[in-house]
Order: C-alpha cells, then structure tokens, then sequence
C-alpha cells in the first residue's frame, strides 16, 4: 500500500468500545477519521478473556453509545463473545472506518503539518487529533518476585488464563483476589481442581442488594460519579475496584467453603523453594466484608433518604457462609509438597504504550499522563482509561460521555 499523505481530522488507536465509542462521536460530527486496530474488533475481549468469562456490568448497562438494551434480560451478563458480537454489530451498523490488523508501530509529530504521523506496517497516516483507545488495562503486572520461583512451575498472568483443563495437571496456587482472581480461582475450583488462592486487602461488593443489581445502585446513589479527586489517595495510588463477581457474589468465604485454601498476600520465596504469605488472612477478609456492609448502609441510608420502595435485606448466601480456613494458617509451601503445578498471577494491569513517542505524554512508568483523558500535547487525548474522570472511567457505562467530550474539545480547536 502507498503511504497516505493525505491528513485526517483524527486517527483512533485501538478498535476497543472506546476506540468505537469515539470513532461513533467523530462520524457523528463529521470528522474524517480511521480506527487503526491491531487485530480484530474487540480483540483484547477475544484473546485476554477466560472461556466462562461474563461481564460483571449487567446487560442493561452494557451498551454502546446511542444504544438502549432491548433484550429480554436486562439483568444478565453478556458471556465473552456475546459481548465481541456487540461490539462487531455497533461498528457495522455504524459503518465505522475500521481498519484490522493494522498496529501502529510509531506515532510521533509531524512537523510539516503540526499533526501526528503514525506509522503501521502498510503505510504511514497523518492526523491532526490522535485519540489513543489501545487500551489501559491489558497488559499484565506481575510482581518482581516472580522471577525468584522455583524454575518448573508454569507461571500464566490472568490474561492467558482460558479455562481449568488447558493448564497442566495438579494444583494451582492464584495470587490477587480481586476481581480476575476471585473469578478464576472459582472457575477452576468449581471444575474440581485443588486451589489456593493468595490474598489480597481488596474490597468486596455483593452482585445483587434490596432487590436489584449492585452496579444499579452505584449509578442510581451518584458512587460511578465520585470525580477522581475524591478517591485518589495522596501518594496518587487509586484503590483497586472490587471482589465483584459476575452473575453472583464471590467472596472469600464462599471460595473457602467451595475448597480453596485461603492463604495471606503472597511475600515471596524463602530458601529458593519455599512460597511465603503473610500473616494477613484474617484482615483481609474483615477488611472485604466490611467494605460490602459499608456499601449496603450507604444504600439502605439513599433509600430512605429519598423515600424509595425497595424490598428489604436478603442475606446473601456468599457472604454468610462459613468458611474453611487452614488451622493453623498457612505461612508458607513447597509447590512440590503440594502439587502445585501452575501459578495464575491475578495481580492487576497497565497499558502498553510503548509505540507512543510523544514528548511528555507518559510517565516514568510508560502510563498516560493527561487531564480528564486530554493529554498535555494538543490534539492528543486518551480514551478509555480506568478512573481518567469518575469511577465510571474505563467502564463501558462511561463512553458516550466520554466520547462526546473528546470529540468536543476537538471541534473547539479546530481551525
Ligand atoms: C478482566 C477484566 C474484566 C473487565 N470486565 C468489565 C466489565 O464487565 N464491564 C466493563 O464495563 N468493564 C470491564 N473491564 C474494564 C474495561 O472494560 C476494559 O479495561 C476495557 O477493555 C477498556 O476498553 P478499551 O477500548 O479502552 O480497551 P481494549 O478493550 O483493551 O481495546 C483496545 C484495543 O486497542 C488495540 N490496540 C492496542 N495497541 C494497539 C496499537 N499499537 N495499534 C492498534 N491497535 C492497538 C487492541 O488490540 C484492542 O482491540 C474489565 C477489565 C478487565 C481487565
């Protein structure tokens, strides 16, 4: 193909619901614009989800922009594909001008035009406005410590996990109970395989409280809108988003009561052979159901608040059951002692923005550095970013706004 000189009004990186979110908002204003998608549509869905994967935000919510759920389950969780057919069926009725397969490999100044050139294997594009929607959670983190395990254990991140029978026989040890690792371990554990699962001082949410959906209740109480100043802690750490089960509540109980064995925050490795954890067991699980019983005071205080009609309290039969815990707790273990096999990191993840060469646009740690998802270069902005605006960011609830706002700015500064 011969590189295109000619320069578009924008250039969206990553074919994502963001990406396609955006890209719906420039059609719209009529700006000429190309997504640029390194795979397929949707292909962080496609390659970095587990089989049983559901979407925790229920159908009703789980819609691109201009959309309205029309389904028959307006509670229910889309699976893994149903939500890649979702975002396939918006972006060709939409006629959005995707081009797949196409990873820009480079986006730098264009000094010619005072736009961005961004360069693909089949050619280079110019743009005066870059939306960078590639994606801020799909790269996975491990932490140092995993370079010390013993040599033989197969080490797999969250993304990579598929399902129960692909991973080598025996046992297998997760790291991080927050939302991937509190699914995972409940998928193989419900397959029958022997689980342990290293904690972590991670909040939890019920699925479902007083008679509708959790996710319903934090848009309906204003909690998705929480502007980021107020929950960024001083140090700029923003805590994790919860133990948040798709479908049904999954707790540290109920996973203890299914058969995993509940272990403290992974520490690392002692003797080159043993695993060690810390002694913080007890705290996280207090720490975790005291966060679910903060959340449903809250919502039993916006009920009465403004004279809502909703059933009363259930309990719910994750949160109440007793769990089976070690006794004595388990300090440390040898994988080999106890068969363990595979080690599953659930231990969280960044963006790879590696192909950005924009002075000032990331930070020491390769991350965006932006306000409200504008970056400190004009005419390049983010979308998609977890917590970039609210807590709502880097949920699908959050695109349209989003999308709106970015393409806004872009109108403002056109010539
Ligand atoms: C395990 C997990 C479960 C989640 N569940 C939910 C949920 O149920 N509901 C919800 O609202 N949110 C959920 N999220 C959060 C959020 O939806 C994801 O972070 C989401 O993928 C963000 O959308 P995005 O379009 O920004 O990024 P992505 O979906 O990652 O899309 C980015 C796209 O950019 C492409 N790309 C990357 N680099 C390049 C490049 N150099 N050139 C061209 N293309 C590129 C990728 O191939 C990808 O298609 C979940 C996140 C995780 C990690």
């Amino acid at each position: 193909m011969e590189a295109d000189t000619s320069i578009l009004d924008a250039a969206v990186v990553g074919a994502g619901w963001a990406g396609l979110g955006v890209s719906h908002a420039l059609s719209q204003a009529g700006l000429r614009h190309c997504v640029l998608e390194r795979g397929r549509i949707g292909e962080t869905w496609r390659t970095q989800r587990w089989d049983s994967f559901r979407m925790n935000t229920p159908n009703r919510v789980t819609v691109m922009p201009g959309d309205h759920y029309e389904g028959a389950d307006p509670e229910g969780f889309l699976t893994r594909d149903g939500f890649v057919a979702l975002l396939e069926q918006f972006a060709a009725r939409n006629r959005l001008p995707i081009r797949t397969g196409s990873p820009v490999t480079e986006l730098v100044q264009d000094e010619e035009s005072g736009g961005y050139r961004l360069a693909t294997p089949d050619g280079t594009l110019r743009a005066r406005n870059v939306i960078i929607a590639s994606g801020s959670l799909n790269r996975p983190r491990r932490p140092a410590v995993a370079d010390a395990l013993p040599p033989g254990l197969i080490q797999v991140d969250a993304s990579d996990y598929r399902n129960p029978a692909a991973l080598p026989v025996g046992a297998v040890l997760v790291v991080g109970s927050g939302q991937s690792g509190g699914q995972i371990a409940e998928d193989l554990v419900l397959a029958g395989r022997r689980v342990y699962l290293a904690t972590s001082r991670i909040r939890r949410f019920p699925r479902r409280y007083r008679g509708q959906d959790i996710v319903q209740w934090l848009l309906q109480a204003g909690w998705m809108d929480v502007p980021r100043r107020d929950f960024v802690e001083p140090s700029g750490r923003i805590p994790p988003r919860p133990l948040l089960g798709a479908v049904h509540t999954i707790s540290l109980q109920s996973l203890s009561a299914q058969g995993v064995v509940l272990l403290g925050r992974f520490t690392g490795v002692a003797d080159s052979v043993r695993l060690t954890f810390a002694n913080d067991l007890p705290d996280n699980m207090t720490f975790a159901d005291e966060a679910s019983d903060k959340l449903k005071r809250k919502i039993d205080d916006f009920i009465a608040q403004n004279g809502l009609q909703a059933p009363a309290a259930e309990p719910d039969p994750a949160e109440i059951v007793a769990p089976r815990l070690p006794n004595p707790l388990i300090r440390s273990l040898a994988p080999t002692g106890q068969g363990i096999t595979t080690v599953i990191w659930c231990t969280g993840f960044e963006g790879d923005y590696h192909w950005v060469r924009l002075p000032g646009v990331l930070d020491a740690r390769g991350q965006p550095v932006h306000e409200e998802s504008v970056a400190n270069l004009p005419g390049i902005y983010f979308a998609g970013l977890d917590f970039a605006v609210t807590r709502r960011s880097g949920t699908i609830m959050a695109i349209a706004e989003e999308a709106r706002r970015v393409v806004q700015h872009i109108t403002a500064r056109r010539p």
